[in-house]
C-alpha cells in the first residue's frame, strides 16, 4: 500500500513516523522537543564524503547530534526514517533579486500576475532546496512585507540576507528608472520601493547610506563603465574617487561588507584596489593574466559568477550574422541548453505571460537594432556582456578557481529569463566549465554561507547549525542533477516540502 503526504492520506496515519501531527499536508515536527531523522546518508560538502548510516538530532531549529544508527536511540524521542536518502545542508543563492518578476515591463492590468509571481519566486527557492538567499538589490518595502510572511509561516520562503537597493550613481547600471517601466512603479514607489537608489550629489549620497542600509547586512554597488543593457551612449557614469571613499569609510564604520556588480576588466583593476567583499558576476571583456589572477586571489574577494545570466541572453536571435569571435563548440552547446530550458522547463517558474514576453522582447534584437533599444524603453542584454561572460567569463573563472579564490553560487534570479526555481541551471553550467560536483556542492552550501558571513550558522551539517537540510533520492556527489529534484526540504527544522512516499 502506497501512503503519501496528502491531506486525504493525512488522517488515516497519524504518527506514521512517530511525528505527532500533520500541518498544511507535511508531518508536523514539534520544535519544543528533539526530533531525529534515522538512517540517513549525510554530505559532507567540505570534505567531500557521505557518512552512511548516520542519525541527525534536531531541536529548537537547531542540530543537537548526529551519529550513528547504531547508537541507541532513546524510545521517547520522535523518528522519521529516511531509509538511505542523502541529506545535504539547505543550498543557498547568493545573488537574486526576489521582488523583482523576471520581466522588464508592467502593465497596470497586470499588477496581480506580479504580486503572484513575487510570491511565488520565495515558494520556488524552498521548492528547490533553496533555504537562504542573499538578494543584491530589492524593492525594499516589498521585501520587509514577505519577510514578515515567511517569518511568520504564512507563506513558504528561504531566510533572507538582504541590502535594500543597490546604491547607483544616476545613469548606473543597471541605469533603469521606475518611469522608463511604467509610470505607475513610480506612483508605487514610496510602497513597494525600488531596487536602484540613484544618487547624484554628496549629500544624496550620504543620506542613502543612511536610508538604505537600515536593517542591511551589506552595501551592493554596481560599478561598470560599460551599459550592460542596450543603451543607445554605451557608457554609464560611475563613482567617483570622492564617492567611494564616502561609501568605504561608511561600511567600515558600520561593518558592513561592500560588494559590486563587475563585468569590466577597468572596473575589476580599480575596484580590487579597495576593501571589496565580492565580486558579483565576472569579467566578461577580456581574460585575466595569470599575475592578476594571483595577486587577486591574495586580497580575499569572493567571486560570484552567475554564468546562467550570459547563458539566458545568449542567442541566435540577436545577430543577423553571429559573431565569429564568439563562436565555439562550447557557446553553440549552451545556446541549445538555454533553448531547451526555455521551451521545456521555464513554464514551470514563471508566469507565462512574462516568459512570452520576454521572448518576443529577443525579436528586437534583429528588427530595433541593439543600440536603439533604449529609445524604444526595452531592455536586454547587451550581448557583449552575455556572450562574453560564456566566453571570458568561464576562462577567467578557472583561473580564479585554480587559485584558491572563494566562489559562490547564484544565478541572478529576477532577471528576464533567469527564473526562480531554476538554480540547477548554474550548478549544471558549472559542471559543463570543469567544476567537480563537490566543487559545485561546497560551493552553493559551505562557500555562500562564508560570503553570507554565516557559516557558523548554515551551509554545513554539523552540531549547533541550523537544521535547514535537503533530502535526495540519489547522490548529487555521482551527478549534480540530482539537485533538481529534492525529496524533502526542512528550514529550521521544520519540514516544508515533502514529495517522499513510503510504502
Ligand atoms: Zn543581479
Amino acid at each position: 500500500m502506497k501512503y503519501s503526504f496528502n491531506a486525504a492520506s493525512i488522517a488515516s496515519m497519524p504518527g506514521l513516523f512517530g511525528c505527532a501531527a500533520f500541518s498544511n499536508g507535511l508531518p508536523y515536527i514539534d520544535s519544543s522537543r528533539p526530533f531525529i531523522l534515522k538512517n540517513v546518508r549525510i554530505i559532507d560538502v567540505i570534505t567531500g564524503e557521505v557518512l552512511e548510516n548516520h542519525c541527525i538530532q534536531m531541536q529548537q531549529g537547531k542540530i543537537t547530534e548526529i551519529f550513528p544508527v547504531h547508537d541507541s536511540i532513546e524510545p521517547s524521542i520522535e523518528c522519521m526514517d529516511l531509509k538511505g536518502r542523502y541529506v545535504c545542508p539547505g543550498l543557498i543563492d547568493a545573488h537574486c533579486h526576489s521582488t523583482i518578476t523576471s520581466v522588464f515591463a508592467f502593465h497596470f492590468f497586470s499588477a496581480w500576475r506580479h504580486l503572484r509571481q513575487q510570491q511565488a519566486n520565495f515558494r520556488l527557492c524552498i521548492e528547490s532546496g533553496i533555504t537562504t538567499i542573499r538578494d543584491v538589490g530589492a524593492m525594499r518595502w516589498a521585501l520587509e512585507w514577505y519577510i514578515e510572511r515567511i517569518q511568520n509561516e504564512w507563506i513558504p520562503g528561504p531566510r533572507v540576507v538582504y541590502c535594500n537597493a543597490m546604491l547607483n550613481i544616476k545613469g548606473g547600471h543597471p541605469e533603469v528608472n521606475p518611469t522608463d517601466i511604467s509610470y505607475f512603479a513610480n506612483a508605487a514607489k514610496p510602497f513597494i520601493g525600488i531596487p536602484t537608489v540613484n544618487f547624484e550629489s554628496i549629500d544624496e549620497l550620504k543620506q542613502a547610506l543612511q536610508q538604505n542600509s537600515q536593517r542591511a547586512s551589506f552595501i551592493k554597488l554596481t560599478v561598470d563603465p560599460i551599459s550592460a543593457f542596450c543603451k543607445a551612449d554605451l557608457k554609464i557614469p560611475v563613482y567617483t574617487d570622492a564617492h567611494l571613499k564616502i561609501i568605504f569609510d561608511f561600511a567600515e564604520k558600520n561593518n558592513l561588507p561592500v560588494i559590486c556588480h563587475n563585468m569590466d576588466k577597468v572596473a575589476f583593476d580599480r575596484m580590487i584596489q579597495y576593501p571589496v567583499h565580492s565580486l558579483e558576476h565576472v569579467v566578461t571583456d577580456a581574460y585575466l593574466s595569470d599575475q592578476r589572477v594571483s595577486d587577486f586571489s591574495k586580497k580575499n574577494i569572493a567571486v560570484i559568477p552567475t554564468l546562467t545570466v550570459g547563458q539566458s541572453f545568449s542567442s541566435h536571435i540577436m545577430f543577423d550574422k553571429f559573431p565569429t569571435r564568439y563562436k565555439s563548440d562550447f557557446i553553440e552547446n549552451e545556446i541549445k541548453i538555454r533553448q531547451h530550458y526555455l521551451e521545456n522547463e521555464a513554464y514551470q517558474h514563471i508566469d507565462s505571460s512574462f516568459h512570452a514576453l520576454n521572448q518576443d522582447t529577443m525579436k528586437y534584437y534583429q528588427s530595433v537594432g541593439c543600440k536603439n533599444m533604449w529609445e524604444q524603453k526595452i531592455f536586454l542584454g547587451n550581448p557583449d556582456k552575455t556572450l562574453g561572460l560564456l566566453k571570458y567569463g568561464t576562462e577567467n573563472l578557472k583561473k580564479f578557481k585554480d587559485a584558491g579564490v572563494l566562489i559562490g553560487v547564484g544565478m541572478d534570479a529576477g532577471m528576464p529569463f533567469c527564473y526562480f526555481g531554476s538554480l540547477y541551471r548554474e550548478l549544471e553550467l558549472l559542471s559543463r566549465v570543469g567544476f567537480t560536483n563537490h566543487e559545485i556542492l561546497r560551493a552553493v552550501t559551505y562557500n555562500n554561507a562564508k560570503i553570507l558571513n554565516m557559516s557558523s550558522e548554515i551551509g554545513h551539517i554539523s552540531k549547533g547549525k541550523y537544521a535547514d537540510l535537503v533530502v535526495y533520492d540519489k547522490n548529487p556527489l555521482d551527478d549534480i542533477r540530482v539537485c533538481r529534484s529534492p525529496k524533502m526540504v526542512l528550514k529550521d527544522g521544520k519540514i516544508v516540502i515533502s514529495k517522499l512516499q513510503y510504502s
